[in-house]
């Protein structure tokens, strides 16, 4: 059985199940499993024709013990999860006509129109399977530059094990992601607006990080995540890379490129690991807006937290890409001493600049780039207008990635990650198109529908937020003690 330790190197090894429920490692680190399965070309084979969540179902039984879950529950599980994503395909690939093999994998049909809904969907869905079976309850507390907190929301709504806290910084999301979580009606979700976050959404990681280290208190409340650093989300996402290579592959083994839009690294750490499990995969492209850590990661071999810049893809304005961490465990010879080194020197400073073998070892097949907002908004108005095909601002910083590198990456098929709806950015299309009716591509039905109900969440100031959530989280508590 596959067992996980922390990236650090604290605490001991723990199971799946442990690995899930806890989010964080004991010691504030990431969860790794000690290794990787690895699949060849038959294994891909095989798949070559399986649908989604059959796909899903053999790459997640490859991580988790049948005695852990069995197989009817893990199939139950994939099934429930998916039933509420709105296309059969679930991710659909469209291809691009101004692109040369160029094909957009849509990983935004799910009932929050984002790319979240494929890891939160499975990863709520499991916890809360595995707290129905040991009959316990827990608190879950999230922190969204807009599209995490929505997905975790809808996914615990009503779930009687769980209570789900999700903050974000008012101002920095858009309205139509604000709605996605205030108008759900269940009393086990509890939105928090924080206004005055100087750095944004990694503001509120902080406050969740000085909760957690509160063990009194995390022991009370039996606090988890679900944010983008649990495994149960990484692991899921390696499943769309292997499902988006099947569909465009002619023959099994040949190459192809990924671009993806990137914030916290989550779905490229996920793309990274399934390479090292044995994905033909080239080049990965780590598209970035000017909240650039990752591409200054990636181009000059250094991490280094910058100020925040309001963009046009707000939902990667991040300025510490925790999951790097998670990565880099695996380029740096699995080394927990090293990876501890780093994050300390980096909490410290605010920098670390990578040692040249290091460098050299994590930048293999990974290219990055920076997109300003004036390149994202051009690339939706150009591919409107000439194949009427409209990007979200996050797809299009990946489209914009892969344009730039074009020559490095070579003529190998193309995929760009599509992570939202371009309805949950009605301004910003408006902006790139130049108009002020939305198209009906920018519409959808279940954003008007939000616009009908009423809201429900707590309001707080970034200044005292520690003090007046974990009083909010613990009244709440205290009052429903009893279920
Ligand atoms: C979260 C998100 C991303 C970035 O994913 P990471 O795993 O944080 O890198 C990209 N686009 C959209 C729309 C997102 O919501």
């Amino acid at each position: 059985m596959v067992k996980y330790i922390s990236n650090t190197g604290g605490g001991d090894p723990v199971d799946f199940e442990t690995a899930i429920l806890d989010g964080f490692a004991e010691d504030g680190g990431l969860y790794v499993p000690e290794s990787l399965p690895k699949i060849t070309n038959e294994h891909l084979s095989k798949w070559k024709d399986l649908d989604y969540v059959s796909l899903a179902f053999e790459i997640l039984s490859l991580f988790i013990d049948r005695t852990v879950i069995s197989e009817t529950d893990l199939k139950k599980i994939l099934q429930t999860a998916y039933g509420s994503f709105e296309k059969k395909e679930i991710i659909p690939l469209h291809p691009l006509k101004s692109r040369k093999d160029t094909y957009i994998m849509e990983l935004f049909h799910g009932p929050t129109l984002s790319f979240k809904d494929v890891g939160q969907a499975f990863l709520v869905n499991l916890v809360n399977f595995f707290l129905q079976r040991k009959n316990k309850h827990l608190t879950l507390v999230v922190a969204t530059t807009g599209d995490t907190g929505p997905a975790a929301a809808f996914f615990a709504a009503g779930k009687s094990n769980l209570d789900t806290w999700v903050l974000y910084p008012k101002g920095l999301i858009t309205e139509e992601q604000e709605r996605q979580m205030t108008t759900l009606q269940q009393a086990n979700i509890h939105p928090v607006s924080v206004s005055n976050c100087p750095d944004g959404a990694d503001d509120l990681d902080a406050v969740i990080g000085k909760l957690y280290a509160n063990i009194p208190f995390k022991r009370k409340l039996n606090l988890s995540s679900v944010n983008s650093i649990n495994w149960g989300r990484v692991m899921m996402q390696t499943v769309h890379y292997f499902y988006g290579y099947l569909q465009v592959v002619d023959v099994v083994g040949e190459h192809i490129n990924v671009s993806v839009p990137s914030g916290a690294f989550g779905n490229l750490c996920a793309g990274t690991l399934a390479r090292e499990m044995g994905l033909p995969v080239k080049y990965y492209i780590a598209g970035n807006n000017i909240n650039s850590c990752l591409h200054r990661i990636f181009s000059e071999g250094r991490f280094t937290k910058k100020e925040l810049y309001e963009t046009a893809s707000s939902a990667i304005d991040i300025l510490i890409p925790l999951n790097f961490w998670r990565f880099l465990f695996f380029k740096a010879n699995k080394d927990p001493i090293k990876i501890k080194q780093w994050i300390d020197t980096f909490n410290k400073t605010g920098s670390v600049k990578f040692d040249n073998e290091t460098f050299e070892s994590y930048k293999k097949g990974i290219l990055s780039n920076s997109a300003t907002d004036k390149e994202v908004l051009s690339i939706i108005n150009e591919i409107y207008k000439n194949e009427g095909y409209l990007l979200d601002p996050h797809t299009a910083v990946s489209v914009q990635a892969a344009d730039v590198l074009k020559e490095s990456i070579g003529n190998e098929k193309l995929i760009c990650l599509a992570t939202a709806h371009p309805s949950k950015f009605p301004e910003v299309i408006k902006n790139a198109l130049n108009t002020n009716i939305l198209p009906d591509e920018a519409v959808h039905k279940s954003i008007e529908k939000a616009k009908k109900h009423c809201e429900k969440k707590y309001t707080c100031d970034y200044t005292n937020l520690e003090e007046a959530l974990s009083h909010a989280m613990e009244t709440n508590w205290d009052l429903n003690k009893g279920k």
